[in-house]
């Protein structure tokens, strides 16, 4: 656009009087501060007061005369007035009060420096004598030239007090019975205001530039510290914001006040942060910090917790408040985002913690919180979880297994135990599945629930996986050439760099064919989709490794992933099979898996088969293989290897399948 030479004058000219309005607000602001300081220093007003007083009454006293009594009396009442109204009246930041003090102080210094003057000038057209006129000449300049200086924060102030000192005095100059002498007073006296008045507004000047520029220092600062509290890319407040604000909050909370922390974790968010770019990520971040800001009450406080983690701290009535704002943050959240045509969809994990009940400081609420939101992450994400003290207990569990299991590999703590997996027509063992155990010497045998997530959480899984792999693969080659091994597979294994290839070095150390090596995997591993998970599978099928899909109808079962991969087993969960949910329905799914799994030429196996009636429900659904307590635990190699002796000796060692 142009600017057009009109639009450059108005501007200008805005410009200007805007400066010129800046510039009244500051000499106004400047006056005001110096007037008030004037009044917080009574002190020099009483000095004078005293002095004036003295002066007066002994010029009256000399001279007998009543006018300067009366003088005098009047002298003595606007002195005490006015250093009573400057010591009794202090002036506040509205200004309101500043004002009627100005105005009271004016009255008084006007008068009072009208009234000094004036006894002089009496005192010298009546020639009262000349020790108490110069006593009194000497008290009204010294009075007159002294206010300058201190009345120069005002400059008004200050030259109109020494012109109604100096006035009365002129007069009586000029009524002057010695020419000489007087005309030489005249011009003293007429000479001191211009003087006065460049000393006034000098003064005045340089009080005014500092008191600007300290404004301006303390502007800048208070800009600054804005700014180091203040998260550049959403504008909500940062870490240091955060605490400052918390401080804040807690030093107003009352006890009867329930404050809850919401500590939010961006989910995926450094996916996309790595695939689209991190221009794109902060984009994202501004648009979740704009959504969480109008979901939140407006009093709450909301922070950016570095990186993908957002904190918000609300006062609430009830526990149900939090669920409902959890609720509607978690729904906003997960509605799809749109950066450069880019549709993106994030979950979000979230942990809540009150005060008072779950915490007593703030300390412990972020805490709680925190863990919290680690225990909605470990359950799988996109949720909300609540404080409990069993957390805290978890934790203390968690940390102890974290530090514990790197050294229980090389202590020989773990084993592994093998559970047979039956063929349900025959009853003989096709497969082992291998089940790690850990004998903990104090802690006793830690189930693989527990420390299996710890492993994949710390990466020890890689190693341990490996180790799994190793030791299954050396008992599977002590057992007759039709027995196979299974072994679970997770996720973050396979996503290690030479994944596939640890694999077919253990087999090949342990002389164990790869077509007797089944791996079993969960559908976790098809999530997010990427091309690593399908080179793996498609490098150990191509040497001859099976694959089972594990926990069949636990996931999204979808049956995509089963058409997409080269998978000869589908693992039946054994909440179908047993346990409390296990009912006609559950049949009727086992019934469609076995279906399809004979059409595909797949076997089917039903996991946690308990009883011989389930045996026999599970077979007549179409299940071909089985896996249960029913037949056996999971046991150590040696019994493994006892069992498939027995069985190849013609008595079957395990329990009857018909
Ligand atoms: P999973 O792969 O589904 O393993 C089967 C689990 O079901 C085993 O528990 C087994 O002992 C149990 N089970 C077998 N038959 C029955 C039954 O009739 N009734 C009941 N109630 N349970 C039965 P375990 O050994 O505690 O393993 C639990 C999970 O830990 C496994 O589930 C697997 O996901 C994981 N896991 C175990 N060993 C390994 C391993 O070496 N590597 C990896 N990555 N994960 C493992
Ligand atoms: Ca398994
Ligand atoms: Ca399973």
């Amino acid at each position: 656009m142009r600017v057009t030479e009109e639009q450059t004058i108005i501007t200008i000219g805005l410009k200007q009087l805007f400066i010129r309005k800046r510039s009244d607000a500051l000499s106004e602001r400047v006056r005001r501060l110096l007037v008030r300081t004037l009044y917080t220093q009574p002190t020099s007003l009483a000095i004078g007061a005293v002095n004036g007083i003295v002066s007066s009454a002994i010029t009256a006293a000399v001279s007998g005369m009543p006018i300067l009594f009366y003088a005098c009396i009047a002298l003595t009442f606007v002195a005490v007035a006015r250093v009573t109204a400057a010591f009794g009246l202090s002036p506040d930041d509205t200004g309101t009060s500043t004002r009627k003090l100005e105005i009271i102080y004016e009255i008084g210094a006007f008068s009072y420096a009208f009234l000094i003057g004036a006894i002089c000038a009496i005192a010298m057209v009546h020639d009262v004598g000349a020790a108490v006129e110069v006593l009194m000449m000497a008290n009204a300049l010294g009075y007159g030239i002294g206010i300058c200086a201190r009345n120069a924060g005002s400059p008004t102030i200050a030259l109109g007090q020494l012109a109604l000192v100096v006035a009365p005095i002129l007069l009586a100059a000029l009524l002057g019975n010695s020419p000489i002498v007087h005309a030489a007073l005249i011009v003293n006296l007429v000479l001191l205001f211009p003087a006065m008045a460049s000393i006034t507004l000098n003064v005045h000047r340089v009080l005014r530039d500092s008191i600007a520029s300290a404004e301006k220092s303390a502007e800048l600062a208070e800009k600054m510290k804005i700014l180091a509290r203040t998260d550049v890319v959403t504008g909500l407040a940062n870490r240091a914001g955060l605490d400052h604000q918390l401080a804040d909050i807690m030093a107003k909370r009352t006890d009867d006040q329930m404050l809850a922390m919401f500590w939010m974790d961006l989910d995926r968010f450094k996916e996309v942060n790595d695939i689209l770019g991190h221009t794109v990520g902060d984009e994202l971040l501004r648009q979740v910090a704009e959504r969480l800001t109008e979901q939140v009450p407006e009093n709450a406080m909301i922070a950016r917790f570095g990186g993908d983690e957002f904190i918000v701290v609300t006062e609430v009535k009830h526990r149900a408040d939090c669920e409902m704002l959890a609720g509607l943050v978690q729904e906003e959240i997960n509605r799809p985002y749109y950066v450069n045509e880019e549709r993106i969809s994030v979950g979000c994990s979230m942990g809540i913690a009150l005060m008072p009940e779950d915490a007593q400081d703030l300390n412990e609420l972020m805490q709680a919180s925190d863990l919290a939101l680690y225990h909605a992450k470990i359950n799988g994400r996109n949720q909300a979880s609540f404080f409990t003290p069993v957390m805290t207990r978890n934790l203390v569990r968690r940390k102890e297994i974290e530090a514990e299991l790197r050294a229980a590999i090389q202590k020989d703590e773990l084993s592994i135990f093998f559970q047979p997996i039956v063929d349900l027509e025959s009853g003989r063992i096709r497969t082992f599945e291998a089940l790690v155990r850990w004998f903990h010497p104090e802690k006793g045998e830690l189930r693989p629930d527990e420390f299996i997530p710890v492993a994949e959480e710390t990466g020890v899984i890689i190693t341990l996986g490996n180790w799994i792999t190793a030791q299954a693969a050396k008992a599977c080659a002590q057992w007759p050439e039709d027995v196979t091994i299974a072994v679970n597979l997770s996720p973050l294994q396979i996503k290690a760099p030479g994944a596939a290839l640890g694999i077919l070095n253990a087999l090949r150390e342990a002389q164990l064919d790869p077509s007797r090596l089944e791996l079993e995997v969960t559908e976790s591993l098809f999530l997010d989709d990427s091309d690593v998970t399908g080179k793996f599978i498609e490098e150990l099928s191509s040497k001859g490794v099976r694959f089972a899909m594990d926990d069949f109808g636990t996931g999204y079962s979808s049956l995509g992933y089963i058409n997409k991969f080269p998978f000869k087993k589908i693992k039946v969960d054994r909440s179908f099979v047993s346990g409390d949910s296990a009912n006609k329905k559950s049949e009727a799914i086992i019934h469609a898996v076995a279906e399809m799994g004979a059409r595909l030429g797949m076997d089917i196996v039903a996991e946690g088969i308990e009883t011989i009636e389930q045996v026999r429900s599970v077979r007549d659904l179409g299940c071909t293989l089985g896996q249960g307590y029913y037949f056996s635990r999971a046991v150590p190699d040696y019994l493994a290897a006892m069992l498939l002796a027995q069985e190849r000796e013609g008595d079957n060692p395990l329990r009857k399948v018909g």
